[in-house]
């Protein structure tokens, strides 16, 4: 069946031939259920799975095969992702490299970079972060201060990330910084790829409602950042940081797009004698519904992106509607058990499962661009809304009160 055209169509003797492929090597590899003790090391149990599914061919599909990945087109990644649905797979720490810094790189890095960087990342030998966010520059990342200053064998970078998800365990991160503060914020940007071992690289972990520390503060103390690691052009950093951050509405939008959204309602339903209520029945049908669109937005972004198409602001859309669903989702899962849903005990698969969509979903609203921007975007370049006033964005960033400028 061919979904997104909306008509059924045979799979070729290929596509068949791949999908036995990846079922049987799921059945072999994956895990069945998520461990409610959690693995000893998730970092390395990741690692080890991303390992044997790339030296099993499965790994970077539709990424181009002198880097690392196979070169097949997305029926193929379409394929996989349909046969892995089932699985909890441990891939969740790849999102940022494989969804973000290598398509940067991709489109922006040398044939070195591509060389040197992409095959470890796509084998999970090399975790990646992306380091945009300042604690003065969130939404406006382009008002970031963070600066390097050329020195003879590259820069030297200082100042302070914060939300960086994942520095703590990652091997390297995509970082911009300040080059030339005389020039518009969006113009004196410029992008490095950076050691996260290098001396002067401090990382401190937040703690999040959750308990868990997912996220970090990052500080630079004369970091020496080499010449060749510099991503596209000087002062050109904004261009390669919009495909970083479209990747990311992208990657954030689509994921979860395969999994059945409805059928943990669908069961909680029976369970409490509720099928035929109907508040709660309209629902399941309007998270049912927002799914679906996701999933057929997320296939529509991924083949304009494979496809060298700018998807615009329908990667905003797709961002909100991800968003929108795990809060509608994890409201319904409240409402549906109750007490049950936030107090739980150790024992048992996934009984903490509500209390945690409750905590994290928040979180969702703002991780890759708020809803709010997200509405900014929608309204600006969809509905042609009149643009919000950016009354410093022709003004040396020297001369703007930013973070801590004044
Ligand atoms: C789970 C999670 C993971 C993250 N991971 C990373 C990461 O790995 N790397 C990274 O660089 N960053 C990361 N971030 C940071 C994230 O990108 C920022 O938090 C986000 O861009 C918002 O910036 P801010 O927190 O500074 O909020 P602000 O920009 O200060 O916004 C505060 C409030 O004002 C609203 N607002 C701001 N400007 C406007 C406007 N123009 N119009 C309307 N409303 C507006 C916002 O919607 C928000 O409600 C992560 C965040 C989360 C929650």
């Amino acid at each position: 069946m061919d979904e997104q055209h909306g008509t059924t169509r045979e799979e070729s003797g290929d596509e068949a031939a791949f999908r036995d492929r990846v079922r049987d090597w799921l059945r072999d590899n994956a895990p069945r259920a998520r461990d409610p003790e959690g693995p000893a090391d998730p970092v390395a149990e990741a690692k080890d799975f991303q390992a044997r599914l790339f030296d099993a061919g499965l790994a970077g599909l539709t990424w181009p095969r002198e880097y690392g990945g196979q070169g097949l087109d997305n029926r193929y990644r379409r394929i996989f992702e349909e046969e892995a649905a089932a699985y909890p797979l441990p891939t969740s720490i790849f999102l940022i490299g494989f969804g973000m810094c290598g398509p940067t790189i991709l489109e922006h890095g040398t044939e070195e970079q591509k060389k040197r960087y992409l095959p470890p990342m796509l084998r999970g030998d090399e975790l990646w972060c992306q380091m945009f966010s300042e604690p003065g520059a969130g939404s406006d990342v382009a008002g970031l201060q963070s600066r390097a200053v050329a020195i003879d064998d590259g820069w030297l970078l200082n100042g302070q990330k914060v939300w960086t998800s994942g520095a703590h365990y990652c091997d390297f991160g995509l970082v911009i910084a300040r080059t030339d503060p005389d020039k518009p914020k969006h113009r004196g940007i410029t992008m490095f790829i950076i050691d996260m071992h290098a001396d002067g690289v401090v990382i401190r972990p937040l703690r999040q409602i959750t308990g868990e520390a997912n996220f970090n503060e990052v500080f630079f103390e004369d970091v020496h950042l080499p010449a060749d690691d510099l991503v596209g052009a000087v002062d050109d950093g904004w261009r390669a940081s919009i495909t970083t951050l479209m990747n990311e509405r992208v990657s954030i939008g689509s994921a979860g797009g395969d999994r059945d959204p409805i059928e943990p309602f669908v069961a909680a339903v029976h369970d409490l004698g509720l099928t035929d209520d109907g508040a709660t029945r309209e629902r399941i049908a309007e998270l049912y519904v927002r799914q679906r669109v996701l999933r057929y937005l997320g296939m529509r972004l991924k083949e304009s992106l494979r496809a060298g198409v700018s998807p615009g602001p329908l990667g905003s859309v797709a961002k909100l509607q991800g968003s929108t669903i795990s809060q509608l989702s994890s409201a319904l899962g409240v409402d549906l058990h109750g007490l049950d849903a936030v107090s739980w005990s150790a024992q048992g698969d996934d009984e903490d499962r509500w209390a945690q969509a409750v905590l994290s979903s928040p979180g969702s609203v703002i991780a890759g661009g708020t809803s709010d921007i997200m509405r900014n975007i929608i309204g600006e370049r969809v509905l042609g809304l009149p643009k919000e006033p950016q009354v410093d964005r022709d003004v040396p960033f020297r001369e703007i009160t930013v973070g801590t400028q004044r």
